[in-house]
């Protein structure tokens, strides 16, 4: 036991589903179905790097009424030629025939039980964003065969799949309109060898869990992000940005091998374990774009040491002060060591302390670190109007208690409250060698001036460059996009479903504002409201190489498309090219009633998704 890290009590598994762990059993107060929330656990307190982050990130909405079956629902959101060509009954009998649960595939669910796969978001859909996909098929995957057979089954009849983690990705990405999703929450594999410090993880494995398992016995994380509910999955499959991703890297740049299922020319569902010496295009490509290109089942990733305390400290000033504190801000950060996680957080609803910066060191005490909050100090002392710890320069916290229900983390489960997010990576501006663009700024302070609610956020953090000494050798390169760019958040919380319009039209206009001075986008944190926001989530040149490994290992484009465009975003093309929609109800009570008798057979039923 390392000393400073408290001793934890293990079950034998999480939920039922045995957890595999070197020389430990099991993890606690670990849900491992985020379907079945056990209800708000918010915590007394906020702290540090995470807190803030976590007012913005973490107040979840469940968006759950639980699984509400719907016979002949399964068909919502389906076009009719999609229904002509798709699997017949005995087909999909056939399907159901090669899982190792029968009861694994659902077909006969309703648009309801389809959103309350998402972990967050609205539930009530008065706004097109937030009306869902819905899949055709569900498939609970148990075993890799499974996937197998699922994804071929998708294969056989040119239906679109994807994966599915927690669903934390609130626009639902993980749902192919009419297509096949494959859930993955089963798979709970974590092993870690100590010797290497290597872990493999399942890709139903959530954060917490691994952090439970592996700080409390081994003092070893792997790069994982702010809340112990997300999926490890599409977070690292598309990046992957929270705790030391400055320090060292993100959870794409450490993952060393993975187990993947994909489909290539001759239509046939292959799985393979690919690392950079095997198959490494795909590889390269799985690590960014995971969820375009394949399922994956498991990864093995580097881990790192972590911190018995964090330092940290959070001044809050008057946003009177706003462009001195960010101009100051944004030249500093690059002087601060990469341990040191640098936040600026700009708050709505006209509060005089509306614009915080804190600083987060999860690296050792060093001289650099040292003169890093000392720069935070003398600066902001004297000028701000509040201090996490007053005439110090910083504090410190046990950070990494993920299993204290008071602890950050249990802000990321708050079921009352709608979330609504972008996050993009800022223009002309690097977390370690540039500033802010003052563009960037002022139009950050414009919309948190404007903004009447406190529960909406605008963050500034340092972004992830690429990974330096010693873990240069644990590191590929891959399609995550952005590097040295700050991470600019935007969002807002709200529980009263009639200020969803105003709330979401405040935070479009913020998105709007901000998105101008940045470059491109992150996916996993991104509502995906514009056509062109799947496209803008990579550099040009990771694009192009994107579309030449998808040429290669999804040239039936089976998975996400690249150039994705949300469903409730495209053209009515149900009107428009003849083809015709099912009566997908709008609201989550018509969703109840049975499905029009005259969905496929022709009549010119409005798709309701078109708002
Ligand atoms: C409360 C909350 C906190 C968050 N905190 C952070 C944070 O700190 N840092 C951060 O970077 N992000 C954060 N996110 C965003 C999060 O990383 C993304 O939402 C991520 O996609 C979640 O993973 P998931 O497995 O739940 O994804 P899902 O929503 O299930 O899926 C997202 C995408 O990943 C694909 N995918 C999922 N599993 C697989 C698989 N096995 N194989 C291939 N593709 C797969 C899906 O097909 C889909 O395209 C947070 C989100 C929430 C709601």
């Amino acid at each position: 036991m390392t000393p400073g890290f408290k001793a934890y009590p293990r079950p034998t598994s999480c939920n039922g589903v045995e957890v595999d762990i070197l020389g430990s059993e099991g993890c606690p107060h670990i849900e491992s179905d985020t379907r079945v929330p056990e209800g708000a656990r918010k915590g007394d307190s906020m702290r540090g790097f995470t807190a803030l982050l976590l007012v913005a990130l973490c107040h979840i909405h469940a968006a759950v009424s639980t699984n509400t079956v719907g016979p002949a629902s399964s068909l919502l959101g389906c076009k009719a030629s999609q229904l002509l060509t798709g699997p017949n009954e005995l087909q999909v009998a056939e399907f159901r025939s090669k899982l190792s649960d029968p009861t694994a595939l659902n077909t006969h669910f309703s648009y309801d039980y389809s959103a309350s796969l998402i972990t967050d978001g609205l539930a009530n859909g008065t706004d097109p964003v937030y009306v869902y996909a819905m899949p055709r098929f569900i498939v609970t995957a148990s075993v890799p065969e499974d996937v197998v057979a699922a994804v071929q089954f998708a294969a056989d009849y040119n239906l679109q799949v994807a994966a599915l983690g927690s669903g934390h990705q609130l626009a639902g990405i993980a749902l192919p309109e009419c297509g096949v999703t494959i859930e993955m929450y089963k798979f709970q594999k974590l092993n870690f060898d100590p010797a290497t410090n290597l872990a493999t993880v399942g890709m139903g494995v959530k954060t917490g869990t691994v952090a439970e398992a592996l700080t409390h016995q081994y003092h070893q994380l792997p790069s994982i992000g702010e809340c112990f509910d997300v999926c490890v999955a599409g977070f690292a499959l598309q990046g992957g940005l929270g705790l030391i991703f400055r320090y060292h890297g993100t959870a794409a740049d450490f993952i060393q091998s993975m187990d993947v299922v994909t489909v290539g020319a001759d239509k046939k569902a292959v799985r393979q374990t690919i690392s950079a010496t095997s198959q490494p295009d795909l590889f390269w490509g799985m690590r960014g774009a995971g969820g375009n290109l394949g399922v994956a089942i498991e990864y093995t990733t580097k881990t790192f040491a972590v911190p018995v305390n964090s330092q940290t400290i959070r001044y809050g000033f008057d946003i009177a002060d706003g462009e001195d504190v960010l101009t100051w801000y944004a030249g500093v950060v690059p002087k601060c060591p990469r341990s040191i996680n640098p936040g600026a957080f700009l708050t709505g609803g006209g509060k005089p302390a509306s614009l915080f910066l804190f600083f987060n060191n999860v690296g050792p005490i060093t001289a650099e670190t040292e003169a890093c909050f000392q720069m935070l100090f003398d600066y902001a002392a004297p000028r701000a109007l509040s201090s996490s710890q007053p005439g110090q320069p910083y504090t410190t916290l046990d950070y990494l208690d993920f299993s204290n229900q008071t602890s950050v983390y249990s802000e990321c489960v708050n079921n009352t409250a709608a979330t609504y997010w972008n996050t993009y990576f800022s223009a002309n501006g690097s977390s370690t060698t540039g500033t802010l663009s003052p563009d960037l700024i002022q139009a950050a302070l414009t919309q948190a001036r404007t903004n009447p609610y406190d529960t909406f956020s605008i963050g500034f953090l340092a972004g992830p460059s690429l990974p330096q000494g010693e873990d240069a050798q644990y590191f590929t390169p891959n399609a995550f996009s952005f590097r040295d760019s700050y991470y600019v958040f935007v969002g807002d919380t709200w529980d009263v479903p009639a200020d969803d319009a105003s709330h979401i039209s405040h935070m479009k206009q913020a998105s709007a504002a901000l998105k101008a001075h940045c470059v491109g986008n992150y996916i996993n944190q991104l509502m995906m409201e514009d056509p062109d926001d799947s496209v803008n989530s990579y550099e040009a040149g990771i694009f192009a190489r994107l579309e030449g490994v998808k040429a290669v290992y999804d040239p039936n484009n089976l998975f996400r498309d690249l150039r994705y465009v949300h469903p409730k975003l495209q053209a009515p093309t149900g009107i428009l090219n003849g083809d015709i929609y099912d009566a997908l109800p709008f609201s989550a009570a018509e969703a109840m009633a049975p499905a029009p008798v005259n969905a496929v057979s022709g009549a010119e039923a409005p798709h309701p998704m078109q708002g």
